[in-house]
């Protein structure tokens, strides 16, 4: 765009009687087009030092040549800020570059009875004007620019603050403050809710036995699954290791119990598939409510309580307080499940 800006340009300071400037558009529109190359090979800061000597030699050049009234001084504006802002450039250098164009558009916007260019231009108005428009609407640019990086910037922070990296759910110190504020509210209106601690069974072969590339798939697929299984209102949160905490607000678990053993039946039918290996992973989970007044962690550690005893059960089971008669699906307190029973 610099390139093209300069090259139309070229007739114009010739038509109005200014060859050399003229003559310096042609360099300057081949330095745009050769920073332009070097910003498509990754060398910014090259680019960047390329573009800034160019035009604020040029704006200087074209305002002392065509006077101030022509407004190429404003170039010097964004330039600068240009400068400031680059990352590539060391602070110390970006700041007195930008400062030392800062007060060479100063000292070119000086009244011209102190000023040191043409005090007459033969540059029309409009061109003045376009020059001015250019300028602000480039420092507009600039606004934007730095605003939606930002804003992408602290939405990043703000994912990657309550999110896992390898599975992309949410993570413990997330899913820990979100039971906080549930517990808050049902002190203060009393809600159903009930939250499920899942772990994978024997994670520990899988990774011996498949490799820990494998494992991670296992984690990363039943992430996926398991945050296709439920309703997008409820949290399914990778606690740590192979636990996996899932939050069912509004629900009983009597209504959660059911919808865990479809999934760990669907499970059964579908192992994980890796590369050529099709993994059978299985799950075990302790089901339990969180009870209007008591601490999350107390729900917690009964939700880790059941687990261990689905563990020592056999795994591949859930178990929830209260039990639950799911069809012989689901292992309450003292119930075998119908899986198994013949075992
Ligand atoms: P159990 O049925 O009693 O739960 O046995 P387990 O083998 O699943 O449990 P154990 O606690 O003995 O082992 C958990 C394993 O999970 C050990 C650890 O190396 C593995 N693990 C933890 N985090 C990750 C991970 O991010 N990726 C992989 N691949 N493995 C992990
Ligand atoms: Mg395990
Ligand atoms: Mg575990």
């Amino acid at each position: 765009m610099g390139a093209f800006a300069h090259t139309t340009f070229i007739p114009l300071f010739w038509w109005y009687g200014y060859p050399f400037l003229a003559a310096l558009n042609i360099a300057s529109a081949t330095a745009w087009t050769a920073s332009w190359k070097l910003s498509r090979q990754k060398r910014r800061n090259f680019a960047v030092n390329l573009i800034a000597i160019e035009a604020s030699l040029h704006a200087t050049l074209a305002t002392i040549i065509t006077g101030q009234e022509s407004a190429f001084q404003f170039y010097l504006i964004p330039l600068s800020c240009l400068v400031l802002i680059c990352p590539d450039i060391d602070r110390w250098k970006a700041g007195l570059l930008g400062v030392i164009g800062m007060a060479l558009f100063l000292s070119l916007s000086a009244p011209p009875s102190h000023g040191w260019f043409a005090t007459t231009s033969r540059i029309p108005e409009a061109v003045a004007i376009i020059n001015m428009g250019i300028s602000v609407a480039t420092m507009a640019g600039f606004a934007i620019i730095i605003r939606s990086m930002y804003e992408a910037q602290e939405r990043n922070l703000t994912w990657m603050a309550s999110r896992d990296t390898l599975t992309g759910l949410y993570n413990r110190r997330f899913t820990s403050d979100y039971l906080q504020q549930l517990a808050e509210r049902q002190k203060r209106s009393p809600f159903s809710c009930c939250l499920a601690l899942i772990d994978i069974d024997h994670f520990k072969t899988i990774n011996d036995h498949y490799g820990h590339d494998a494992g991670d798939t296992c984690l990363v697929e039943l992430a996926q699954t398991l945050t296709g299984h439920f309703r997008t209102s409820d949290i399914v949160c990778r606690w740590g290791g192979e636990e996996f905490v899932l939050v069912f607000p509004d629900a009983s678990v009597q209504q959660i119990v059911p919808a865990i053993n479809v999934y760990r039946q669907r499970l059964h039918q579908h192992p994980v598939v890796h590369g050529t290996l099709r993994i059978p992973v299985t799950l075990s989970a302790g089901v339990t409510a969180l009870v209007p007044g008591e601490d999350f962690d107390t729900a917690i550690n009964r939700a880790d309580h059941l687990l261990y005893r689905a563990k020592a059960a056999g795994r591949d089971r859930v178990f929830s307080e209260p039990a639950c008669d799911d069809g012989g699906l689901t292992v309450g307190e003292e119930r075998i499940p119908r899986r198994h029973a013949g075992a």
